[in-house]
Parts: structure tokens; sequence; C-alpha cells
């Protein structure tokens, strides 16, 4: 019986580890595709990482290269279909799932550009992407072929390197980690200074453009910046309050109301993670009793 009841579990395990096989041996080929967003200006996708191009008569504005299989991947759609150079590569940050691959556009002859901190970490932490040839620290101006890209340093928030960039004639914003669409933070917030982040999408707000186009996930519009802000701030008061009151991290992420994201993308997977990375901000910056 004994014997009979092993055998049945053997010949389970079995079946488990066979039905796994096909799905282990196939693995998934990457969702690549480009769409376009306005007049000249493409979004280009690699699975979960999203970034946007120029076309110009000039040449072609690239950003973020996401990795060097993708980044060459882009590379061949964009001699197939446009026949024209590309000219820059500008990094929305120094974060290496956004920016490695980078040489496969400067070695076509692409001029890379970034904010000056994010040369510092690409260049410190080794990325393995192309260093940048010309940096700035607060706002500069890209025209290529009748298209401007207004490149500009709004503050630290997921980095201390991330800048946004604004195609004025196409009124669209490309902003990578720190302005997600109706989804919720990455995780604990890792890397982020969230009193600055706030300040930083007040500023994002003020610009003029209609169309926000985040790193990741849907496409969204200006009013997404201030809905976001919103959650932040709504969630650091929240945390705040609970942590003032003395309750443990525990006890907080019970408390907190975050039923009115509950339909936002990555909410049951992120929210509790977020709640501690707030807990986590908080409690750096206040001193209780
Ligand atoms: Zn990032």
């Amino acid at each position: 019986m004994i014997h009979m009841r092993n055998a049945r579990r053997a010949l389970l395990v079995l079946t488990v580890a066979v039905l796994a096989l096909p799905v282990l041996a196939a693995a998934q080929p990457p969702v690549r595709e480009i769409t376009r967003l306005a007049g000249e200006v493409y979004r280009f996708r690699n699975n979960l990482h999203y970034s946007v191009f120029a076309v110009t008569p000039a040449g072609i504005i690239v950003t973020d290269p996401i990795n060097a299989e993708a980044a060459e991947w882009l590379r061949a759609e964009l001699a197939r279909r446009f026949n024209v150079p590309i000219r820059y590569l500008i990094y929305s940050h120094d974060h290496a799932d956004h920016i490695t691959g980078g040489q496969v556009f400067a070695d076509a002859g692409a001029v890379v550009v970034a904010h000056e901190n994010a040369r510092t970490q690409i260049v410190e932490e080794r990325r393995p992407t192309a260093v940048p040839a010309i940096t700035f620290t607060d706002r500069m101006t890209i025209e290529l072929g009748g298209t401007v890209v207004e490149l500009a340093y709004v503050g630290r928030n997921h980095s201390d390197d991330s800048i946004v960039m604004r195609f004025p004639r196409e009124r669209l914003l490309f902003a990578v980690d720190f302005i997600p669409v109706e989804t919720v933070g990455f995780r604990d917030f890792p890397t982020s200074w969230i009193e600055d982040w706030i300040e930083s999408l007040k500023r994002v707000e003020q610009m003029d453009f209609d169309v926000l186009v985040p790193g990741h996930g849907k496409v969204g519009s200006r009013e997404h910046v201030r809905v976001f802000r919103d959650y932040l701030e709504d969630l650091r008061g929240q945390v705040l309050r609970y942590a003032r009151e003395g309750r443990s991290l525990e006890e907080i992420k019970a408390l907190v109301d975050g039923s009115k994201y509950a339909g936002w993308a990555s909410f049951k997977d992120w929210f509790p993670l977020n709640v501690e990375g707030m807990y986590r901000q908080v409690q750096q910056h206040r001193r209780g009793n």
C-alpha cells in the first residue's frame, strides 16, 4: 500500500515535470513593435520597455536603446524603413534596463546625449552602453531636419539623472520610470527621492504638451502627471499620519487605503511595496518624540 502511494506520487511528479518541459523549451521571443505617435515621432517597444524616436529628412533621433539585441533590431528596421542616418541617441536616465546597448547606435554614428549625472553613473557603474559625448545640467535643445526636441532636467525623482524629452510640434513628452500612467510606483521606490520627486512632477505639470509617453505601459495625457503626483502625496500623507501614531510597518500596510488605485497596473504586486518604500522615506525625514 505504501509502495503504491509512493509509486503514484512518483508518477504524478513525473507528469508535472513532463508538462513543464515544453513551457521551458519554448522561450518566448521578444515582443517588438513600432507604432506612430504623432507626425514623425514613433514609439518603439521591446517587451515591457518602450522608447521613442523621431524621423527627419536630416536623420533620426533615437532614445533609450533598451538592450543590444533590441537596438540591433531597431537599427535594422530604421535602415529598412527610412534610409537616413541615426544622428542622435538620448538616454532618459542611467538605469541599465533602459540604456544598455547604446553602442549599436553610437557605432552607427549617433552622438550620445544624456544628463551630466547620468554620464557619471554610466562611467562609474560601468553600464554596458556607450558613454554620452554631450551632457547638460538643466536644459538642452536638439534641432534636426526641422524637428525639435527639448531636453529638461526637472530634479531628482526615480533617479538623480532623469530627463524629460518634449517634442513641441508633436505636443508630446517622453518620460521614463517617474510618471507611470495609472500604474503604481516600481516596487519599493528604490534609488528614489520622494520629496524631490513630487516637486519634479509639479515642474512637468507646468510644461506645454498633450500626450505623455512613458517608458512602460500605456500612453497617457498631461493630466496623468497630476494624477501620479496625487497618488504619491496621498500615499505619503497616509503613511506619515500612521507613522506619527506610532504604528508599525505591518500595521501601516494593513491600514493604508489604496482602494482608489486598485484598477491600476501592478497594483497587486507593488502597492504593498510602495507602502514599504514610502514608510522608509517618511521615517528618514521625520523625527518622532
Ligand atoms: Zn529606472
